[in-house]
């Protein structure tokens, strides 16, 4: 009988690992909390114009991740976007410029790579898994509306700290003993992040994205309409650093937005000070802590016949999309070679 597979986690590296077994042969399904995939490469629409407010364009150097990047509809390789930069602050990921990295937009917005991915694959939305238990047989998942599913094997594909919540579900099992104290030594970096519209008849600036070098609170201010075909608003993604962020992830929206406001108008101009609409987002957990990521992603064999896998963009060299996508892409490999 074929193995069932279930994929918690409808982001890059979810989606992967759930193409790659399918088009293997087995059967996989993919769980997603959000009513939507792509997880943190995260896309908004305001009266119809996409907002991206994770990574604010794709980059790379690996050929298979290129490959599938450029596999996307209307995806724009070699992207001019983001040529106008501004200030010497420092990037999300510094490495997005090197020399060998490729860099990619999409105009439809940034999630319709996940979206391409999830074409064909069965994916739930909408059910946030709560608790996982291994019996001897298979793994049992409950949902928060207490819908049960069962697998031999599972894959959790999500961000570092939401994988320790969820292997803590499962109560003390001895195999995953050493994969816990192993993650807990890696973190992620968190991000407030505050996405903003204006009539187009404002003195919009003359960068892509500004990285302010002497800002105590902002990691950078994205000129997102400059990535759509035809905006009907000038938007704005304001990005705070980590430091700035973490002080405030407990505080209500209204006081850290009405700062990144004021902030932004400082270096951008005061017409930033009124907008048509704002929203807010708080990213707890937006990217692995620069630098701390495993090589590849964990399978562990449970109770003789079961396997968990982990993926996810901490178990890939570099974080980020393309480490999420790769680490996907080796995890179903493993998988299926280790059969
Ligand atoms: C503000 C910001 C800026 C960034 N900038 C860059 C950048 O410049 N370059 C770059 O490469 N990367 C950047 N990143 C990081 C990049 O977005 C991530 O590394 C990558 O998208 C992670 O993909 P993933 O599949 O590992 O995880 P995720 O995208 O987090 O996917 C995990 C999925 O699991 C789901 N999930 C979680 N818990 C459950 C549950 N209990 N039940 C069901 N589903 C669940 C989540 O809803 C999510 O969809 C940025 C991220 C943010 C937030």
């Amino acid at each position: 009988m074929q193995r069932e597979v279930i994929v918690i986690g409808g982001g890059i590296a979810g989606l992967q690992c759930a193409k790659e077994l399918q088009e293997a042969g087995r059967n996989v399904r993919v769980i997603e909390r959000a009513r939507g995939v792509g997880g943190r490469l995260a896309t908004r629409r305001f009266e119809g114009q996409p907002i991206d407010f994770g990574p604010m364009f794709l980059h790379g150097h690996a050929e298979p991740f290129l490959r599938a990047v450029k596999d996307v509809d209307g995806v724009v390789m070699q992207s001019p976007w983001p040529r106008r930069i501004q200030g010497q602050g420092t990037p999300c990921q510094p490495d997005a410029f090197a020399p060998t990295e490729q860099r990619a937009i999409i105009p439809a917005g940034m999630n319709c790579f996940a979206k391409h991915l999830a074409s064909g694959l069965q994916v739930q939305l909408n059910t946030r898994i709560e608790r996982i238990t291994a019996d001897g047989n298979c793994f049992l998942l409950r949902s928060s509306a207490d819908e049960e599913f069962q697998c031999q094997d599972l894959v959790v594909a999500m961000a570092l700290e939401e994988i320790l919540g969820m292997l803590g579900t499962m109560g003390a099992v001895p195999e995953l003993a050493p994969t816990a104290t192993l993650l807990g030594m890696f973190s992620s970096v968190p991000s407030l992040t505050l996405l903003a519209a204006y009539p187009l008849e404002v003195p919009a600036p003359d960068w892509d994205i500004l990285y302010p070098e002497d800002s105590p609170s902002l990691q950078l201010v994205s000129q997102d309409s400059c990535k759509r075909l035809q905006p009907r608003f000038v938007t704005l993604v304001i990005q705070a650093r980590p430091g700035w962020s973490r002080e405030r992830l407990e505080q209500p929206e209204e006081a850290w937005s009405t700062q990144l406001l004021q902030e932004a108008a400082q270096h951008v101009g005061e017409w930033v000070l009124h907008p048509l609409w704002t929203s807010p987002h708080r990213w707890k957990f937006a990217r692995v802590d620069r630098g701390n990521e495993l090589s590849r992603p964990l399978l562990t064999p449970i109770n003789g016949n079961l396997r968990l896998g982990l993926a996810g963009d901490v178990f890939s060299p570099g974080g980020g999309v393309q480490a999420a996508w790769l680490s996907g892409s080796a995890l179903a490999q493993r998988l299926l070679n280790e059969e």
